[in-house]
């Protein structure tokens, strides 16, 4: 566990599922705070520092109030704070179905089976591909978990390819593709993806297209 217990918390709120297969849903987020990558198009690099301290007590009391079973744990990367673990079994023992996103670059091992893992792999544009922990893919749950590449340009999408056919990603799990939101053109990568001939989905971050790229909290 976090210092004393307790775990740095950015914010917490309820809104639209706006990333993964669950994009849609009615979803509260628990954004932890604290990454140790930085990606050169992070979109949340207000989570990296901004946060207050907070219980499993408190965390709980504050999801509850919202009408609404389906959590996603994100960040920042939630797995760095070593209490996330302890929120997630928490979380599953009060009966939430549970989403994690996480960067790949931290262990998932001790990730409860019960819960989905959103799993991005940084491609080049990114500027830290180099911190993608390969045994995590290994590690994923065929089936459940879902892998997310963020592409900037061709060669990135050309990289995911890549990765999935190396690590026979497809048919086993859900994968993402989502441009860099002001970057890249959907149209293009919609393209992209027919051409392939390959069975990977177009995600788009819904709550940018309902609410602005801006807008926190949403
Ligand atoms: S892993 Fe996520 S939170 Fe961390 S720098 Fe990259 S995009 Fe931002």
């Amino acid at each position: 566990m976090s210092q004393n217990g307790f775990l740095a918390i950015n914010e917490i709120f309820f809104s639209i599922q706006g990333e993964s297969t669950r994009a849609g849903l009615p979803c509260i987020f628990v954004r932890l705070q604290g990454c140790p990558l930085r990606c050169s198009w992070c979109d949340t690099e207000y989570a990296f520092h901004e946060g207050k301290k907070m219980s499993l007590d408190e965390i709980i009391e504050s999801v509850k109030a919202f009408p609404c079973k389906l959590i996603e744990l994100t960040g920042g990367e939630p797995l760095a704070q070593e209490g996330c673990i302890a929120l997630l079994e928490r979380l599953e023992a009060e009966g939430f179905e549970l989403l994690l996103e996480t960067s790949g670059a931290l262990s998932v091992e001790r990730v409860p089976d019960s819960v989905k893992i959103v799993m991005d792999v940084k491609a080049p544009g990114s500027g830290e591909a180099k911190k993608n922990m390969w045994s995590n893919l290994e590690r994923l749950k065929p089936g459940i978990d879902e892998v997310k590449f963020v592409v900037k340009d061709l060669a990135d999408f050309e990289y995911a390819i890549q990765v999935c056919l190396d690590n026979k990603l497809l048919g086993r799990f859900e994968v993402l593709i989502s441009p860099v939101h002001g970057a890249l053109e959907p149209a293009l990568v919609a393209e992209w993806i027919k051409d392939s001939g390959l069975t990977m989905r177009l995600q788009l971050q819904l709550h940018k297209y309902l609410w602005g790229p801006k807008t926190r909290g949403v």
